[in-house]
């Protein structure tokens, strides 16, 4: 790995982020991922940062082959003495993207131009989303899953196994791409 890439490591491990390499062709694209968000999600078409109002599965994946590289960002939340996972879970994501997007501007800043982030879950900056127009333009980012990575095979592919049905550790995952 590249100096470079070390930094960024580093740097994320001082903001209690796992990051594991990746070559960006060893993110999957699969289109069946589409199916999890139009069919079953309740958020589906409440968020600008998710489908349909984000670049399709096949315009990412020309998007994606442009780049060589990517971090995968682990946030692990220990969420033992949390009651409630699910209505802790927007302010954990949230907390979690904060800390990953400081990282994509550091990236950015270490001269990796086109630094962009997949964020964990969907973007939860404003309570209700203003689908007319993003309102913070500058932080609005999607999910993997909606743009059809499988997240899943790309932990594998990096050599992670994780164990997400812990109640007792809630875990918040994101892709730094790199170039
Ligand atoms: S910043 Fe606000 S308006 Fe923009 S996508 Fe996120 S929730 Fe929606």
């Amino acid at each position: 790995m590249f100096v470079k890439y070390e930094d960024l490591v580093e740097k994320a491990s001082e903001m209690g982020l796992k990051a594991y390499f990746l070559d960006a062709k060893n993110i999957p694209i699969e289109n069946r991922t589409a199916l999890k968000c139009a069919y079953g999600c309740k958020g589906y078409g409440t968020r600008l940062s998710c489908p349909p109002y984000v670049m399709s599965i096949d315009e990412f994946r020309k998007v994606i082959a442009e780049y060589s590289s990517a971090l995968l960002l682990v946030d692990e939340h220990d969420t033992a003495e949390v009651p409630d996972i699910l209505e802790a879970w927007s302010e954990l994501r949230k907390d979690s993207f904060h800390k990953m997007f400081e990282l994509e501007q550091e990236a950015f800043r270490e001269g990796f131009t086109f630094a962009h982030l997949l964020r964990p879950g969907s973007c939860n900056e404003c309570e209700v989303c203003n689908l007319q127009k993003c309102v913070k333009p500058e932080m609005r980012r999607f999910a993997p899953e909606a743009v059809g990575v499988n997240l899943q095979k790309a932990m594998e592919n990096s050599g992670l196994v994780l164990e997400f049905c812990k109640p007792e550790k809630t875990v918040c995952v994101g892709i730094l791409l790199l170039e």
